[in-house]
């Protein structure tokens, strides 16, 4: 990491497989860490790895457009879902959402792809895990952008909020 700068989070093979914690900076990169570390596998076992410096919703908010541009649409909850999660979050990190919008993100991004047959492939379900695992894991820094007193700062993590 750049100039030995902390450790913040990771993605251990693939952003559908979910993000690790800064409390799980030595998880062990092999079959297990699905069920060690609340993350979907190993996926291709090539992490990318963020520092301290990183601004962990804009990295959701990246990710979500990322799974909604990708959708081909034949599939209510990730057509739908993707567009939804994309949308509150890029109001989130601007500042403008409340605590029912971060509520909203989190229940969408919970379900969507998680019942067996509602959808065609695992793009729902890849959005699934890699928004909700930032959720659960990096829950205050959202908190913190839903609050009255928040003062939006410019963000450089991928495609701009409003594009
Ligand atoms: S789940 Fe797969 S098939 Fe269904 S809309 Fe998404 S990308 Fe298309």
């Amino acid at each position: 990491m750049r100039r030995q700068s902390r450790f913040c989070s990771a993605i251990p093979g693939g952003v559908a497989m979910g993000m690790l914690g800064t409390d799980q900076f030595d998880a062990e990169l092999d079959f297990d860490i699905g069920r060690k570390y609340n993350v979907l596998g190993l996926g291709t076992a090539c992490p990318t790895i963020f520092d301290e410096d990183t601004d962990m919703v804009a990295v959701a908010r990246n990710i979500a457009r990322f799974f909604s541009h990708e959708s081909c649409g034949q599939c209510t909850p990730c057509r739908e879902g993707s567009q939804w999660v994309y949308k509150l979050l890029c109001r989130i990190e601007q500042g403008d959402a409340r605590t029912k919008d971060l509520d909203l993100t989190q229940e969408i991004a919970t379900t969507m792809g998680a019942m067996p047959g509602t959808t065609i492939c695992g793009l729902a379900d890849g959005t699934n895990w890699a928004v909700r695992t930032i959720l659960n894991k990096f829950r205050g820094e959202f908190e913190s952008r839903v609050r009255p007193t928040f003062v939006p700062v410019t963000a450089s993590v991928g495609a701009s909020a409003k594009g």
